[in-house]
């Protein structure tokens, strides 16, 4: 009986359904395809230790190449993969490839570089998580500590203990771990505190206005200490002037990783980068 009602609702909604809910329900659709299309692809951005130019690592990006839309940026559909749960196929598929990716670097013989890769909130929450990421090290036979996995705050807050119980896991088997987005998630300074992360990244809008905007020149300057006084590494995203790179490089941080070095590339691209040397100059290696 309810299930009939159930189905009349659909029905009489279905007509009114906005154009909005349409264009998600296609877009849901193209989203499972694109996993068995294979439509999916990692582009790869350098993280550049600014004192010597060197790159140090490559964040993987995820991007869709759309038969009819064409490259689609992340922004448009990793919160719907995330709320339909397709976020934990592709996000398995982003772990596997990355990590082979950065070995094949390796065996290439690029010397070390770490691999940061993305983790949403439902794949941090997955109890599989650990092993999976075991696993895939396993297969690839690249080195816990040549991985980094990006979380931001607000994806450890729904279950703090559970999250901080994780991050000692992966911490254990040496893998890297880094909060991304910095300063723009709920999480509060005590909770960092009990974080296990080596990394903090800097998040874009409070690189955008420096020098120049002296409340956010305050707000990257204290994280950088604050950084420090914890002794984890800081990166700095979304650098896009020389500008920005003096005060960064004043101010003591450790990484930088935006426009004014690379931006995100292609494999291929990304190799070709690399086999020009790992020693990079602001502004004259954008691929
Ligand atoms: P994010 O992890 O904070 O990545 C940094 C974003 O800033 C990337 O956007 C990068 O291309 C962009 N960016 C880097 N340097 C600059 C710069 O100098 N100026 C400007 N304007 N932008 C810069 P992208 O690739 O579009 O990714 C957006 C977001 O999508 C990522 O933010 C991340 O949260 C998410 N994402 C990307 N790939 C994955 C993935 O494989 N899994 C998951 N769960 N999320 C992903
Ligand atoms: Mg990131
Ligand atoms: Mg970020
Ligand atoms: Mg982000």
């Amino acid at each position: 009986r309810s299930k009939e009602l159930g189905r009349n609702m659909v029905q009489f909604y279905m007509p009114t359904m906005n154009a909005r809910a349409r264009e998600r329900l296609a877009l849901e659709g193209a989203l499972r395809s694109a996993l068995v299309h294979d439509e999916f692809e990692l582009y790869y951005q350098p993280q550049v230790d600014l004192e010597s130019g060197v790159v140090v690592g490559l964040e993987a990006l995820i991007r869709w190449r759309h038969p009819s839309m064409g490259m689609v940026r992340p922004d448009r559909f990793i919160n719907l993969a995330e709320e339909t749960g397709l976020i934990v196929p592709i996000g398995a598929w982003v772990l596997r490839t990355a990590c082979r990716q950065n070995r094949a670097w390796q065996h290439a013989g690029f010397g070390p570089l770490r691999i940061a890769v993305n983790l949403s909130a439902r794949q941090f929450a997955e109890p599989n998580l650990v092993p999976d990421i075991a696993r895939v090290l396993d297969e690839t036979g690249l080195s816990a500590s040549c991985l980094e996995v990006e979380i931001t705050e607000s994806l450890v807050m729904g279950d703090v203990e559970s999250a901080i119980r994780t991050m000692r896991e992966l911490k254990l088997m040496g893998v890297k771990l880094s909060i991304d987005d910095f300063g723009t998630g709920y999480s509060s300074l005590s909770y960092l505190r009990r974080f296990p992360v080596d990394v903090l990244k800097i998040d874009r809008s409070f690189v955008r206005d420096i020098p120049f905007d002296e409340d956010d020149a305050a707000m990257v300057a204290a994280i950088i200490e604050l950084a420090r006084g914890l002794r984890m590494r800081v990166i700095a995203e979304g650098v896009e002037t020389e500008a920005q790179l003096d005060y960064l490089r004043r101010r003591g941080c450790d990484e930088v990783q935006g426009h004014v070095y690379a931006q995100a590339a292609s494999g291929p691209e990304v190799e070709r980068l690399l086999r020009m040397g790992r020693h990079m100059l602001p502004h004259n290696a954008t691929v």
